[in-house]
């Protein structure tokens, strides 16, 4: 089973995505994160790529694709993957249906979050995460004990630089410009698609998830 999960930034893809990974046999694969795990290591590709993500831009197909390429030629035909945050433009959307149909394993489904613009801003610019552990907190919703501190570890928490307010605002705009018309791509490629309200609790939209997929 292929799945895409679609959405906003700040949707919760990277949330749902995780408890998807652990419920089914499947290989979360998320662009960002090999993105900035590129740029940590401090590789050309990820020099490169961190200009455009610092800006809120998309980084460019070709890095994109010859990363996803690799990722999935290395796992092969053991089981299938739930797409983060991938596609997010036509061409790239092309390319992972071609690369899915070599390999024998077709796109399921796309399965859609949806959330207000004012509620992902307030949830991205809120977001704080250790660079020690890599857990994830919400300085509204679900903050630290110690401010400022990793529960888990006790490293400092810091906020990504693409999660400050004018950044995320780009973002949501290069989303509504250049990846929600996506969606009509796989519309024309007879992909089942599913919107699914993500402004609910983790548990309510996880619920919702797991009823589509069976
Ligand atoms: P994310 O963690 O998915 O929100 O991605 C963070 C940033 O990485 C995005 O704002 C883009 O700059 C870049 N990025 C991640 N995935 C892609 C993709 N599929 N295509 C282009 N840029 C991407």
């Amino acid at each position: 089973m292929n799945i895409i999960l679609f959405g906003p930034p700040g949707a919760g893809k990277g949330t749902q995505g995780s408890l998807l990974e652990e419920r089914y046999d499947l290989v979360r694969l998320s662009t960002g994160e090999l993105l900035r795990e590129a740029a940590r290591n401090g590789t050309a590709l990820g020099l490169q790529a961190r200009v455009f993500m610092d800006a809120g831009e998309l980084v460019p197909d070709a890095v994109i694709l010859g990363m996803v390429g690799e990722v999935m030629h290395a796992r092969g035909n053991r089981g299938g993957f739930i797409f983060d945050g991938f596609p997010r433009t036509g061409a790239q959307a092309l390319a992972l249906d071609a690369m899915a149909r070599e390999m024998g394993s077709p796109i399921d489904a796309v399965l859609v979050l949806t959330v207000d613009d004012e509620e992902l801003v307030r949830r991205l610019s809120g977001r704080l995460y250790c660079p020690n552990c890599g857990r994830i907190f919400q300085r509204y919703s679900d903050p630290p004990a110690k401010e400022g501190t990793c529960d888990t570890c006790g490293h400092a928490l810091d906020q990504r630089e693409d999660d400050r307010e004018d950044t995320v605002r780009r973002r949501l705009d290069v989303y509504r410009e250049q990846t929600a018309p996506v969606l009509q791509k796989f519309e024309k490629l007879g992909v089942p698609i599913h919107h699914i309200d993500g402004d609910r609790s983790v548990d309510d939209v996880n619920a919702s998830l797991t009823a589509i997929l069976g």
